[in-house]
């Protein structure tokens, strides 16, 4: 089972018409909502299971600079921004504090590429050093074998994700977006290259515009309006502890170890580096795309083959809209965690904070990442079917960037000025060999 969440209830009566469709309640989904809704627009969000049911309420809460390909660095200037002012827009603790981002090096290597990364970010406005010595000391309180130096990120923050986005949906409502929970879309319809309308499993949304924001469901999703995204699944274990007071505040990444510290004074950790890769039909289908990004990380991944490969291929057909889908089947996608990775990651954590040694886990979960293959995610309109915006494929790292890849996606339905310059997250990089390499910089 996947970390509890303020529940967020739904209305639930299906309104016969509105202007804009937003198909999936996680972060990108609702900021999307509270932006549009902000301006007053027509906005009806429909999720099937319950807000920040998947990917939004299991991630680590990290909301950081440190490491990002720099082409999120806008995004995640804008982002940072809009998270100092969370709180107050929507009214309540979403957990976000400035609290710094370390990233551990352990030889020459990793701190002359961090140093690089450093240079380049501080070209683009984003303040970042390498720390060492006492520095990373004073920042790992407690820790009994720190790394000799680090990236660290000051400006770097953290928030709750299972208060953070159901606090957002809350507030979207609030500003009079409609928001429909237990309500799976079945398929978006289209005619004369317009959007017309979305199938749910309740009946028909005629509108005008609609926004996916599926996660890792949007290559299915998509591929019903024969658009083929090549998305596939990662599926990542996190855990948490009891209170534990004393240990270090910022969030860090050392050797295997991930860590944040929660706002109930426990640790949400995890293994940073090692990540489980479930084969499927998709994996062959697309494993070109993806061949650069294998080359780099082979090592860092465990690829299996089982649930997922027959689940896929089974599922595979498409199912008429008057017909149960596979959305309504599975309401929470809620991958099992690996537990390999969990006992060798709190007792890393147990070994490195001698002081907190009687952590205990008091949850563990699994998350499913959806992945693209140069790792920069999809914001943006599609050729060919007006008023159809696709927002997917954070890669990992959607939480932080959230709320203003959810403004950029507001500003793209309103014909806003655009809060960042849209043109590398543009969906047309995968059908048109435009598509840039996976970041190797750090
Ligand atoms: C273990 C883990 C750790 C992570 N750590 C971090 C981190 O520290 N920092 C960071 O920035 N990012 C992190 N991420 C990534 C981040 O969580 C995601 O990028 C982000 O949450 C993606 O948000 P989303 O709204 O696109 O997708 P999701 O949160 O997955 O939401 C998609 C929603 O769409 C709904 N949906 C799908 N299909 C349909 C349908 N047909 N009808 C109705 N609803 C539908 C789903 O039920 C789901 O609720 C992590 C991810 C994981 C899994």
């Amino acid at each position: 089972m996947g970390p509890i969440t303020i529940p967020v209830f739904g209305q639930e009566a299906l309104p016969a018409e509105c202007e804009t469709v937003i198909v999936g309640g996680g972060i990108i989904g609702v900021a999307t909502a509270m932006y549009l809704a902000e301006r007053g627009a027509d906005v009806v969000l429909v999720e099937k299971g319950h807000i920040a049911s998947e990917q939004s309420s299991r991630n680590w809460g990290w909301c950081r600079q440190g490491r990002r390909d720099p082409r999120e660095f806008d995004l995640i200037r804008e982002s940072l921004r809009l998270w100092r002012g969370m709180n107050e827009f929507v009214a309540g603790d979403t957990g976000f504090t400035t609290c710094g981002v370390l990233f551990g090096a352990r030889d020459e290597a990793t701190t002359e590429r961090y140093a690089k990364w450093v240079a380049e970010a501080a070209q683009a406005g984003i303040s970042a050093e390498i720390a060492s010595g006492a520095k990373v000391r004073d920042l790992l309180t407690g820790d009994a074998a720190p790394p000799p130096a680090g990236l660290y990120c000051a400006s770097d923050g953290r928030a709750e994700p299972q208060l953070a986005v159901p606090l957002m949906a809350k507030a979207a409502q609030a500003k009079g977006a409609r928001i429909l929970t237990d309500c799976a879309v079945r398929g978006i319809e289209t005619a004369g290259g317009r959007i017309i309308s979305v199938a749910t499993e309740r009946g028909k949304i005629a509108c005008r515009n609609v926004v996916v924001a599926g996660g890792a469901w949007t290559r299915r999703i998509l591929r019903d309006l024969d658009i083929h995204i090549p998305q596939l699944k990662v599926r990542a274990t996190v855990s948490r502890t009891q209170p534990l007071p004393g240990g270090p505040s910022p969030c860090f990444w050392d050797d295997i170890l991930g860590v944040r510290k929660r706002l109930d004074g426990g640790y949400t950790l995890a293994n940073g580096l090692l990540n489980t890769v479930p084969i499927t039909p998709d994996s062959f289908r697309f494993m070109a795309p993806y061949m650069k990004i294998l080359a780099m990380d082979w090592r860092h991944l465990r690829m299996t083959v089982g649930h997922d490969f027959f689940s896929e291929w089974a599922n595979a057909a498409p199912v008429p809209y008057d017909r149960p889908s596979p959305y309504e089947a599975c309401r929470v996608l809620d991958p099992a965690p690996d537990m390999r990775f969990v006992r060798s990651t709190l007792a890393l954590f147990r070994k490195r904070f001698p002081a907190l040694a009687h952590a205990r886990l008091v949850q563990v979960w699994g998350g499913m990442i959806d992945a693209m293959p140069d790792t920069v995610p999809i914001i943006s309109p599609v050729d060919g079917i007006s008023g159809l915006i696709v927002a997917t494929g954070f890669s990992g790292h959607g939480f932080g960037i959230g709320p203003a890849a959810g403004h950029l996606v507001a500003d793209m339905v309103t014909g806003a000025k655009p809060i960042v310059d849209p043109y590398a997250f543009r969906i047309s990089r995968y059908f048109d060999g435009t598509m840039p390499p996976p970041y190797g910089g750090v």
